[in-house]
């Protein structure tokens, strides 16, 4: 960091540093931009933080599902083809698209926004667990597919929901094992989706 900070004026240092705090976003990476950024009219740069700005303030999460949505509840959730009988669990909204584009699954999702972790100091009340369980005081509720990824932590969170979502007398499933382990949802064709919805087992 004070390598840069020696070469570059004060203003193309912070937007370095700001772009190197994105994910996946190394140093040299994060130089780039900032200089792509220096080099675009002033249009264009307007519109890119506005864009910005407006996604971080419309966008919220679905009252009833947690997914990121700009309405009170997210389209999903407000519709009424949609079966309510059914939940499947994910970890991120990224598997809620990964999984509609299946065009399988007619029931509705919960977003945990993240998994138990306790190596990432991630405990269950860090993420939407409660949000989950206010749900299934709906009798209609009668099946919750945990769709975690296959992953150690994944894994641990589905084994963490079933044990407190069995005892209310709700069928568990988890999604079987077609995705490759420690493969993303999100990066899974929907072929190997469907396979894994299909062939879900009950916990
Ligand atoms: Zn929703």
């Amino acid at each position: 960091m004070s390598e840069f900070m020696e070469y570059y004026s004060g203003p193309i240092s912070r937007l370095i540093e700001e772009f190197s705090k994105l994910p996946g976003i190394g140093r040299k990476t994060a130089q780039r931009l900032a200089f792509h950024v220096i080099n675009m009219n002033l249009e264009d740069v307007d519109s890119l933080s506005k864009a910005i700005i407006e996604a971080k303030k419309q966008i919220k999460y679905c009252a009833s599902c947690c997914n990121i949505t700009d309405k009170e509840k997210c389209d999903i959730c407000s519709n009424q083809g949609r079966s309510e009988e059914v939940i499947c669990v994910v970890e991120d909204p990224r598997d809620v698209s990964a999984m509609e584009r299946t065009k399988e699954f007619r029931g509705k999702y919960h977003v945990l926004h993240g998994v138990i972790s306790p190596m990432d100091g991630v405990g269950p009340d860090m993420i939407k667990v409660k949000e989950l369980l206010v749900r299934l005081n709906n009798p209609q509720v009668k099946e919750v597919i945990l769709a975690t990824n296959p992953t150690i932590e994944g894994e641990a969170t589905a084994m963490y929901l079933a044990r407190l979502i069995k005892p209310l007398g709700i069928k568990v499933t988890r999604i079987a094992h077609g995705l490759p382990v420690g493969g993303d949802l999100e990066y899974a064709d929907e072929v190997t989706i469907s396979k894994a919805l299909e062939g879900r087992r009950e916990l």
